[in-house]
């Protein structure tokens, strides 16, 4: 096919939004007719949702023919944000988070990324987005990233780097090829300043320790549009005392980042529990009073499994 029918492909996939091959009207029949031989459009709406009081839904997906991941739409007062996924369960085994408990199923293809976004009945809504769904992105780094170019590029949906969030436990061979690949934000789980109690919560550590990620990040040097942020669970007991305050300040230290503290929202078997709203927000103050930017995510859809891997874990029960 002559190069400049890619243009016009990329067109009607990503501009004009069409659901087959037959609508690009461009394209001699030919040239349809050789597209449709080897390729489809790859659109696949969501199995089921639920949709929580404060405007929350999460979108169950099918991938890889049997498996089912999760997918997020976040709507606020200024902004409607999609949270989706990279990986049907993950290999990481963080012990708060259910999506761990699943084990790994399988690598999304770039496809079954941005399917969740196109296919999404709130698509013409969304601002921003966030890759903290099931899975670890940089895992996925191949895929994550050829979404990301099709997402930002002119030629594809056109999206500031700006509105896209990227986040990762901080796997340090995967940062730096991210980094340089695209310049959306990169969001960093910390939830603990200490070695050894981070290792409890994330294995992860165990190779890939918090003072690398933190080095790798001081020497890229976040400037202009391009912001890091660190995720902070709170967990009631272990995470969220003064000590640990003090020791986030030392360790960011000199770093222009954000830190997002959330609150935990349970799990089936797991002891972890969430501090109550007073002490989550002392945590914060204390904090902010040593200069550092943070501020408490607000709980969304906590009355229809919010936590990542529920619906899902549900879903693939009942087969
Ligand atoms: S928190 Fe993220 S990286 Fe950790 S197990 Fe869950 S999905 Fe994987």
């Amino acid at each position: 096919m002559p190069g400049f029918a890619a243009r016009q492909i990329a067109d009607w996939l990503y501009k004009k939004e069409i659901s087959s091959i037959e609508e690009m009207t461009n394209l001699s029949k030919k040239m349809r007719e050789l597209l449709s031989n080897d390729y489809e459009i790859g659109l696949s709406g969501p199995v089921s949702f639920s949709e929580s009081k404060d405007g929350t839904k999460k979108y169950l997906y099918r991938v890889l023919t049997d498996k089912f991941i999760e997918t997020a739409y976040i709507p606020e007062d200024d902004r409607a944000t999609i949270c989706v996924s990279s990986q049907a369960g993950c290999k990481m085994g963080c012990v708060f988070c259910m999506t761990g408990k699943q084990g790994f199923q399988g690598n999304l293809s770039s496809n079954e990324i941005l399917n969740q976004f196109r296919s999404l009945p709130e698509f013409k809504q969304l601002t921003n987005m966030v890759f903290m769904g099931m899975g670890e992105p940089l895992d996925n780094l191949t895929e994550v990233l050829k979404s990301l170019e099709i997402l930002t590029g002119e030629w594809g949906y056109g999206w500031s780097p700006s509105r896209i969030t990227v986040s990762t436990v901080g796997m340090v061979k995967k940062i730096p090829e991210f980094l340089e690949k695209s310049r959306c934000h990169l969001a960093v789980s910390l939830h603990s300043p200490f070695d050894e109690e981070r290792k409890q919560l994330m294995p992860i550590q165990k190779t890939n320790t918090v003072k690398e990620v933190i080095d790798l990040i001081k020497s890229y040097g976040f400037t202009g549009q391009r912001r890091v942020s660190f995720e902070y669970i709170l967990f009631k007991g272990i995470n969220d005392s003064p000590r640990h305050v003090k020791e986030l300040v030392r360790i960011l230290n000199g770093i222009r980042c954000r830190i997002n503290i959330i609150r935990f929202h349970s799990i089936p078997g797991s002891d972890l529990r969430s501090p109550d709203v007073k002490a989550t927000i002392a945590f914060r103050e204390a904090l902010n009073a040593k200069g550092m930017i943070a501020t408490i995510r607000s709980s969304r859809g906590v009355d229809i499994n919010a936590a990542c891997g529920l619906l899902s874990t549900l879903e693939q029960n009942k087969g």
